[in-house]
């Protein structure tokens, strides 16, 4: 079970929290093509390592915060609130 820390209740466990999926992806506008709007819609990230993606505090605070979570370890390596910026995380320590 993963184990998070909320910015603003501290570290609880995943059952307190609700995942809402890739973090920083922008809306297209009104404007935009099909083939833009489907990309927004269908086409998410999926890598095996560093995913910057949202969580809610539903049983809890209620507020959203971004976690930069390794999707092979699990391993929590940034937990920052929404409208930040994605932190820039070394790769120098894996494979
Ligand atoms: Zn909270």
């Amino acid at each position: 079970m993963l184990r998070l820390k909320c910015p603003w209740c501290g570290t609880r466990d995943e059952l307190e929290y609700s995942y809402g999926g890739e973090s920083h992806v922008t809306r297209p506008g009104l404007d935009a093509s099909d083939v833009e709007w489907s990309d927004y819609l269908f086409n998410k990230e999926n890598p095996k390592g560093i995913h910057y993606e949202q969580w809610l505090h539903k049983y809890g605070c209620g507020r959203w915060f971004n976690v930069a979570r390794d999707t092979v370890t699990h391993e929590i390596y940034a937990v920052y609130e929404m409208g930040q910026a994605k932190p820039d995380i070394a790769m120098t320590d894996r494979d």
